[in-house]
């Protein structure tokens, strides 16, 4: 299972989809992007290989803001309406995650009583919370704060929202998540080798730390919202 994801200039469903057959090795059972440009977000995602999610991504949708996943199942069985990306009611928010929340049935029960999911996972209790945050009056980024001081387990994490034109929100704890850093655009990936096709430029995460990712800037933040400066690292392509 694994995460990618681009912010830039060039359409990033090539990019996504790249990099997500470099990250095959980690094992999966379905796959997915969401492709965001200034109509909104556009999901595409299919139980099996990427190349079945090619088969059915749209080519004449483009976007300069994406996000991508392959999941292996925890919670939910393998298909396409498990598969992430994964929204909230309102369609406003797009998440990708990887790893498991084991608390997610009591956050369910205390916050989602009234939310009727759409898929059997884990996954979608955290974007449904998210919007919940931000209903109750939190901006998105408190309200992504807000609900990762709820989880409990593991998690990789990349959202979108729909009316923040131009971020990705990060956050990673006990998964793995790198950001990769470019001229123009910056990337994420649960591993530097999905992204070695377009930086070698990589800064690590540590747990529990937010990232608010523009095509300019990765501003990594701890929960307490204070700012950390880490130096980038230079992966080897035979690393
Ligand atoms: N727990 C999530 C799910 O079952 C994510 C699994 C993964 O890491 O791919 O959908």
């Amino acid at each position: 299972c694994g995460i990618v994801g681009y912010i830039g200039l060039n359409d990033s469903k090539e990019v996504l989809l790249k990099g997500l057959e470099k990250l095959e090795y980690r094992g999966y059972d379905s796959a997915g992007i969401a492709v965001k440009n200034e109509n909104g977000v556009s999901v595409f995602k299919e139980k099996g290989r990427i190349a079945d999610l090619r088969a059915i991504v749209d080519d004449s949708v483009t976007g300069s803001i994406g996000i991508g996943h392959t999941r292996w199942a925890t919670h939910g069985a393998p298909s396409k309406i498990n598969a992430h990306p994964h929204q909230s009611s309102t369609g406003r928010f797009t998440l990708v995650h990887n790893g498991v929340i084991e608390n997610y049935s009591q956050l369910k029960r205390e916050h989602l009583s009234n939310v009727e999911l759409a898929s059997e996972t884990d996954t979608e209790v955290i974007v449904q919370l998210i919007e919940g945050f931000v209903q109750q009056g939190l901006s998105t980024e408190e309200a992504f704060q807000q609900t990762l001081k709820e989880l409990k387990g593991s998690y990789a994490l990349a959202l979108l929202d729909n009316e923040v034109a131009d971020t990705i929100f990060v956050a990673k704890n006990k998964s793995p998540l790198l950001i990769g850093l470019g001229e123009d655009f910056n990337v994420i990936a649960s591993d530097a080798m999905a992204m070695l096709q377009v930086t070698n430029q990589y800064v690590e995460l540590m747990d529990k730390e937010i990232v608010i990712l523009t095509k300019d800037a990765a501003v990594i933040k701890n929960l307490s919202g204070e700012t950390m400066t880490r130096a980038p690292y230079t992966a080897e392509l035979d690393a």
